[in-house]
Protein backbone atom coordinates (compact mmCIF):
# COMPACT_ATOMS: atom_id res chain seq x y z
CA UNK A 1 0.00 0.00 0.00
CA UNK A 2 1.47 3.39 -1.02
CA UNK A 3 2.80 5.83 2.20
CA UNK A 4 0.45 8.28 3.07
CA UNK A 5 0.92 11.89 2.35
CA UNK A 6 3.35 14.09 4.15
CA UNK A 7 4.59 10.72 6.16
CA UNK A 8 8.61 11.53 5.95
CA UNK A 9 10.59 13.97 6.24
CA UNK A 10 14.20 14.12 4.64
CA UNK A 11 17.22 15.68 6.55
CA UNK A 12 20.09 16.49 3.94
CA UNK A 13 23.83 16.76 5.30
CA UNK A 14 26.03 18.51 3.43
CA UNK A 15 28.72 19.36 6.37
CA UNK A 16 29.34 22.95 8.27
CA UNK A 17 30.17 23.49 11.80
CA UNK A 18 27.00 21.77 13.29
CA UNK A 19 29.33 18.69 11.81
CA UNK A 20 32.35 19.89 13.40
CA UNK A 21 34.69 18.45 15.78
CA UNK A 22 37.70 19.56 17.79
CA UNK A 23 40.87 18.24 19.55
CA UNK A 24 39.90 20.12 22.52
CA UNK A 25 36.46 19.57 24.33
CA UNK A 26 34.83 22.38 24.57
CA UNK A 27 37.10 24.28 21.83
CA UNK A 28 33.99 26.76 20.23
CA UNK A 29 36.73 28.03 17.51
CA UNK A 30 39.69 25.95 16.62
CA UNK A 31 37.51 23.15 15.11
CA UNK A 32 37.31 21.31 12.23
CA UNK A 33 33.92 21.80 10.49
CA UNK A 34 32.29 18.55 8.45
CA UNK A 35 33.29 15.68 10.74
CA UNK A 36 30.58 14.09 11.82
CA UNK A 37 28.11 12.51 9.22
CA UNK A 38 24.46 13.65 9.23
CA UNK A 39 22.79 10.26 10.88
CA UNK A 40 25.42 10.33 13.61
CA UNK A 41 24.74 13.97 14.39
CA UNK A 42 20.88 13.01 14.68
CA UNK A 43 21.29 10.12 16.11
CA UNK A 44 22.91 11.90 19.15
CA UNK A 45 19.80 13.99 19.25
CA UNK A 46 17.43 11.98 21.56
CA UNK A 47 14.69 14.44 21.34
CA UNK A 48 13.80 14.15 17.60
CA UNK A 49 12.18 11.30 17.20
CA UNK A 50 9.92 12.98 19.78
CA UNK A 51 9.64 16.06 17.28
CA UNK A 52 9.25 14.27 14.92
CA UNK A 53 6.28 13.65 15.42
CA UNK A 54 5.28 10.24 13.88
CA UNK A 55 7.20 11.28 10.48
CA UNK A 56 9.71 8.66 9.45
CA UNK A 57 13.30 9.95 8.79
CA UNK A 58 14.90 9.78 5.65
CA UNK A 59 18.66 11.35 5.62
CA UNK A 60 21.12 11.31 2.89
CA UNK A 61 25.12 12.76 3.10
CA UNK A 62 24.54 15.12 0.15
CA UNK A 63 28.29 16.36 0.74
CA UNK A 64 30.63 16.72 3.92
CA UNK A 65 32.19 20.27 3.20
CA UNK A 66 33.24 23.51 5.33
CA UNK A 67 30.32 25.66 3.25
CA UNK A 68 33.24 28.43 2.95
CA UNK A 69 34.97 26.22 0.17
CA UNK A 70 30.82 26.03 -1.28
CA UNK A 71 31.20 24.67 -4.41
CA UNK A 72 28.32 24.57 -7.53
CA UNK A 73 29.10 21.04 -8.20
CA UNK A 74 27.31 20.80 -4.40
CA UNK A 75 24.75 22.78 -5.22
CA UNK A 76 23.91 21.05 -8.21
CA UNK A 77 24.04 18.07 -6.75
CA UNK A 78 21.73 19.39 -3.21
CA UNK A 79 19.24 20.87 -5.97
CA UNK A 80 18.98 17.35 -8.01
CA UNK A 81 18.69 15.90 -4.42
CA UNK A 82 15.74 18.76 -3.29
CA UNK A 83 14.02 18.09 -6.67
CA UNK A 84 13.92 14.65 -5.83
CA UNK A 85 12.22 14.13 -2.68
CA UNK A 86 9.85 17.22 -3.07
CA UNK A 87 8.02 15.06 -6.03
CA UNK A 88 7.78 12.27 -3.74
CA UNK A 89 4.03 12.91 -2.25
CA UNK A 90 5.18 11.53 1.13
CA UNK A 91 7.58 13.80 2.16
CA UNK A 92 6.64 16.66 3.96
CA UNK A 93 9.86 18.98 4.19
CA UNK A 94 13.19 18.95 3.75
CA UNK A 95 15.93 19.97 6.63
CA UNK A 96 19.37 20.78 5.07
CA UNK A 97 22.35 21.05 7.45
CA UNK A 98 24.73 23.68 6.30
CA UNK A 99 27.53 25.18 7.39
CA UNK A 100 26.75 29.37 8.40
CA UNK A 101 29.39 30.82 6.15
CA UNK A 102 27.44 30.59 2.80
CA UNK A 103 24.25 29.63 3.82
CA UNK A 104 22.17 32.63 2.64
CA UNK A 105 23.32 31.88 -0.64
CA UNK A 106 22.65 28.44 -1.01
CA UNK A 107 19.38 29.35 0.18
CA UNK A 108 18.90 31.87 -2.40
CA UNK A 109 20.19 29.48 -5.09
CA UNK A 110 17.45 26.54 -4.09
CA UNK A 111 14.58 29.22 -3.42
CA UNK A 112 15.44 30.27 -6.92
CA UNK A 113 15.57 27.69 -8.72
CA UNK A 114 13.24 25.64 -6.94
CA UNK A 115 10.61 27.76 -5.85
CA UNK A 116 9.03 24.87 -3.33
CA UNK A 117 5.66 24.92 -2.06
CA UNK A 118 7.03 22.26 0.17
CA UNK A 119 9.38 23.33 3.33
CA UNK A 120 12.92 23.39 2.22
CA UNK A 121 14.80 24.44 5.65
CA UNK A 122 18.46 25.28 6.15
CA UNK A 123 20.28 24.99 9.41
CA UNK A 124 23.16 25.21 10.78
CA UNK A 125 25.52 25.89 14.22
CA UNK A 126 27.69 28.61 15.32
CA UNK A 127 29.59 25.62 17.60
CA UNK A 128 30.71 22.62 16.71
CA UNK A 129 28.87 18.98 18.03
CA UNK A 130 32.32 18.92 20.45
CA UNK A 131 31.21 22.31 22.14
CA UNK A 132 30.64 22.51 26.02
CA UNK A 133 27.10 23.40 24.75
CA UNK A 134 26.64 22.79 21.20
CA UNK A 135 23.52 25.02 19.41
CA UNK A 136 23.39 22.84 16.64
CA UNK A 137 20.94 19.73 18.07
CA UNK A 138 18.50 23.07 19.11
CA UNK A 139 18.57 24.33 15.87
CA UNK A 140 17.80 21.15 14.23
CA UNK A 141 14.75 20.45 16.65
CA UNK A 142 13.75 23.89 15.31
CA UNK A 143 14.15 23.43 11.93
CA UNK A 144 12.40 20.11 11.53
CA UNK A 145 9.56 21.74 13.86
CA UNK A 146 9.58 24.20 10.88
CA UNK A 147 9.66 21.65 8.26
CA UNK A 148 6.37 20.20 9.82
CA UNK A 149 4.44 23.36 10.24
CA UNK A 150 1.72 23.80 8.07
CA UNK A 151 2.29 27.61 7.73
CA UNK A 152 5.64 26.69 6.37
CA UNK A 153 6.46 27.26 2.56
CA UNK A 154 9.77 27.66 0.13
CA UNK A 155 13.57 27.68 1.22
CA UNK A 156 13.83 29.11 4.51
CA UNK A 157 16.96 29.16 6.82
CA UNK A 158 16.84 28.71 10.86
CA UNK A 159 18.81 29.32 13.96
CA UNK A 160 18.97 30.34 17.08
CA UNK A 161 14.99 29.83 17.48
CA UNK A 162 14.74 32.73 14.45
CA UNK A 163 13.24 32.05 10.92
CA UNK A 164 14.45 33.91 8.19
CA UNK A 165 13.55 33.74 4.51
CA UNK A 166 15.80 32.64 1.71
CA UNK A 167 15.54 36.31 0.04
CA UNK A 168 16.14 38.25 3.47
CA UNK A 169 18.66 35.66 5.36
CA UNK A 170 22.16 37.52 5.88
CA UNK A 171 25.01 35.63 8.29
CA UNK A 172 25.39 39.77 10.29
CA UNK A 173 27.68 38.27 13.78
CA UNK A 174 30.90 35.99 13.13
CA UNK A 175 30.76 34.22 16.66
CA UNK A 176 27.24 34.99 18.10
CA UNK A 177 24.89 31.87 18.35
CA UNK A 178 22.05 34.10 16.96
CA UNK A 179 24.22 35.02 13.64
CA UNK A 180 21.47 35.62 11.29
CA UNK A 181 19.29 38.63 10.72
CA UNK A 182 16.85 39.57 7.76
CA UNK A 183 17.95 43.28 7.55
CA UNK A 184 14.95 45.48 7.89
CA UNK A 185 12.28 43.13 6.50
CA UNK A 186 12.27 41.36 9.70
CA UNK A 187 11.89 37.67 10.55
CA UNK A 188 9.68 35.58 9.51
CA UNK A 189 9.26 33.40 12.61
CA UNK A 190 10.27 32.21 15.19
CA UNK A 191 10.17 28.39 16.93
CA UNK A 192 9.37 28.32 20.59
CA UNK A 193 8.99 24.58 22.23
CA UNK A 194 8.44 23.12 18.70
CA UNK A 195 5.69 25.49 17.63
CA UNK A 196 6.45 28.11 15.12
CA UNK A 197 5.00 31.45 16.07
CA UNK A 198 4.53 33.22 12.27
CA UNK A 199 4.97 37.19 12.49
CA UNK A 200 6.26 38.15 9.08
CA UNK A 201 4.98 36.72 5.31
CA UNK A 202 7.01 35.50 2.85
CA UNK A 203 7.64 38.31 0.25
CA UNK A 204 5.54 38.23 -2.84
CA UNK A 205 8.18 39.17 -5.26
CA UNK A 206 9.99 35.76 -3.38
CA UNK A 207 6.80 33.92 -4.39
CA UNK A 208 6.14 35.53 -7.96
CA UNK A 209 9.99 34.44 -8.99
CA UNK A 210 9.92 33.81 -12.56
CA UNK A 211 9.19 30.03 -13.34
CA UNK A 212 12.15 28.84 -14.24
CA UNK A 213 11.06 25.83 -17.41
CA UNK A 214 12.10 22.63 -16.89
CA UNK A 215 15.12 22.30 -19.65
CA UNK A 216 16.47 25.46 -17.71
CA UNK A 217 16.03 23.89 -14.62
CA UNK A 218 18.02 20.60 -15.99
CA UNK A 219 21.11 23.22 -17.57
CA UNK A 220 21.60 24.52 -14.43
CA UNK A 221 21.53 21.13 -12.48
CA UNK A 222 23.71 19.34 -15.24
CA UNK A 223 25.79 22.36 -16.35
CA UNK A 224 29.14 21.95 -16.10
CA UNK A 225 30.68 25.37 -16.83
CA UNK A 226 28.77 27.88 -14.94
CA UNK A 227 29.04 31.34 -16.18
CA UNK A 228 31.82 33.21 -14.03
CA UNK A 229 30.50 36.17 -12.07
CA UNK A 230 32.76 38.44 -9.91
CA UNK A 231 31.70 40.81 -7.16
CA UNK A 232 33.88 44.26 -7.27
CA UNK A 233 33.37 46.60 -4.19
CA UNK A 234 33.36 50.36 -3.62
CA UNK A 235 35.39 51.76 -1.17
CA UNK A 236 37.70 54.88 -0.72
CA UNK A 237 40.41 54.99 -3.32
CA UNK A 238 38.22 52.13 -5.15
CA UNK A 239 39.87 51.98 -9.26
CA UNK A 240 38.63 50.27 -12.30
CA UNK A 241 41.84 48.74 -12.44
CA UNK A 242 40.15 45.36 -11.10
CA UNK A 243 37.51 45.52 -13.27
CA UNK A 244 39.10 46.05 -16.84
CA UNK A 245 40.99 42.92 -15.42
CA UNK A 246 38.40 40.70 -15.32
CA UNK A 247 37.15 41.98 -18.29
CA UNK A 248 40.14 40.97 -19.62
CA UNK A 249 40.29 37.47 -18.12
CA UNK A 250 36.75 36.71 -19.83
CA UNK A 251 34.22 37.51 -16.67
CA UNK A 252 30.50 37.25 -18.06
CA UNK A 253 29.26 39.36 -15.05
CA UNK A 254 30.09 41.92 -12.48
CA UNK A 255 28.09 43.02 -9.42
CA UNK A 256 29.50 45.71 -7.68
CA UNK A 257 28.99 46.02 -3.91
CA UNK A 258 28.53 50.23 -3.66
CA UNK A 259 28.39 52.47 -1.59
CA UNK A 260 24.98 53.57 0.15
CA UNK A 261 22.19 53.99 -2.82
CA UNK A 262 24.36 52.42 -5.32
CA UNK A 263 26.81 55.06 -5.50
CA UNK A 264 30.38 54.15 -6.99
CA UNK A 265 34.08 55.74 -6.99
CA UNK A 266 34.11 57.63 -10.21
CA UNK A 267 37.03 55.30 -11.79
CA UNK A 268 35.36 52.40 -10.94
CA UNK A 269 32.11 53.53 -12.41
CA UNK A 270 34.11 54.29 -15.38
CA UNK A 271 35.33 50.86 -16.02
CA UNK A 272 31.61 49.20 -15.15
CA UNK A 273 30.41 51.14 -17.78
CA UNK A 274 32.89 50.20 -20.10
CA UNK A 275 32.55 46.67 -19.40
CA UNK A 276 28.71 46.81 -19.88
CA UNK A 277 29.29 48.23 -23.41
CA UNK A 278 31.38 45.43 -24.12
CA UNK A 279 28.97 42.73 -22.95
CA UNK A 280 29.43 41.77 -19.68
CA UNK A 281 26.25 41.99 -17.26
CA UNK A 282 27.02 44.02 -14.56
CA UNK A 283 24.17 45.34 -11.38
CA UNK A 284 24.49 47.19 -8.65
CA UNK A 285 23.76 46.42 -5.15
CA UNK A 286 24.58 47.69 -1.71
CA UNK A 287 27.29 46.80 0.69
CA UNK A 288 24.79 48.38 3.51
CA UNK A 289 23.89 45.70 5.63
CA UNK A 290 20.35 46.60 5.61
CA UNK A 291 17.95 48.47 2.79
CA UNK A 292 18.39 48.08 -0.90
CA UNK A 293 19.18 50.13 -3.94
CA UNK A 294 16.81 52.52 -4.39
CA UNK A 295 16.54 53.40 -8.49
CA UNK A 296 16.70 56.59 -9.99
CA UNK A 297 15.70 58.31 -13.36
CA UNK A 298 18.78 58.16 -15.39
CA UNK A 299 20.91 55.07 -13.60
CA UNK A 300 23.71 54.07 -16.08
CA UNK A 301 23.84 50.56 -14.19
CA UNK A 302 20.85 48.73 -12.97
CA UNK A 303 20.16 47.28 -9.15
CA UNK A 304 19.74 44.16 -7.48
CA UNK A 305 15.99 44.47 -7.16
CA UNK A 306 17.54 44.70 -3.19
CA UNK A 307 19.30 41.53 -3.53
CA UNK A 308 22.72 41.93 -1.46
CA UNK A 309 26.01 41.25 -3.15
CA UNK A 310 26.25 37.40 -3.19
CA UNK A 311 22.45 37.21 -3.86
CA UNK A 312 22.73 39.30 -6.69
CA UNK A 313 25.77 37.04 -8.14
CA UNK A 314 23.47 34.06 -7.49
CA UNK A 315 20.88 35.52 -9.70
CA UNK A 316 23.34 36.56 -12.60
CA UNK A 317 24.69 33.34 -12.85
CA UNK A 318 21.47 31.97 -13.04
CA UNK A 319 19.73 34.64 -15.74
CA UNK A 320 23.25 33.55 -17.53
CA UNK A 321 22.69 30.08 -17.15
CA UNK A 322 18.87 30.35 -18.53
CA UNK A 323 20.14 32.70 -21.26
CA UNK A 324 22.64 29.97 -21.70
CA UNK A 325 19.82 27.13 -22.31
CA UNK A 326 17.56 29.25 -24.46
CA UNK A 327 19.95 29.81 -26.69
CA UNK A 328 20.55 25.95 -27.16
CA UNK A 329 17.26 24.89 -26.83
N1 LIG B 1 33.09 27.63 8.23
C1 LIG B 1 31.89 27.00 8.73
C2 LIG B 1 31.01 26.64 7.54
O1 LIG B 1 30.46 27.53 6.96
C3 LIG B 1 31.21 27.94 9.65
C4 LIG B 1 29.91 27.45 10.22
O2 LIG B 1 29.31 26.49 9.80
O3 LIG B 1 29.49 28.10 11.20
O4 LIG B 1 30.87 25.49 7.21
Amino acid sequence: MALADNSKIVILGTGGTVAGTSTKVGDNIGYSAAQVGVAQLLGAIEALPAALRGRELLTEQVDQVDSKDMSFGLWQRLAARCAHWLADASVQGIVITHGTDTLEETAWFLQSVLQPGKPVVLTCAMRPATALAPDGPQNILDAVAVALDPGAQGVVAVCAGVVHSARDVRKDHPYRLDAFGSGDSGPLGFVEENSVRWVNHVRKDDLSLEKWPQPAIENIVKSGSWPRVEIVMNYAGASGTTVDLLVRDGVQGLVAACTGNGSLHQDLEAALIRAQAAGVKVVRATRCAQGRVLPKPGDLIGDSNGLSPVKARVAMILALLGAQTARTA
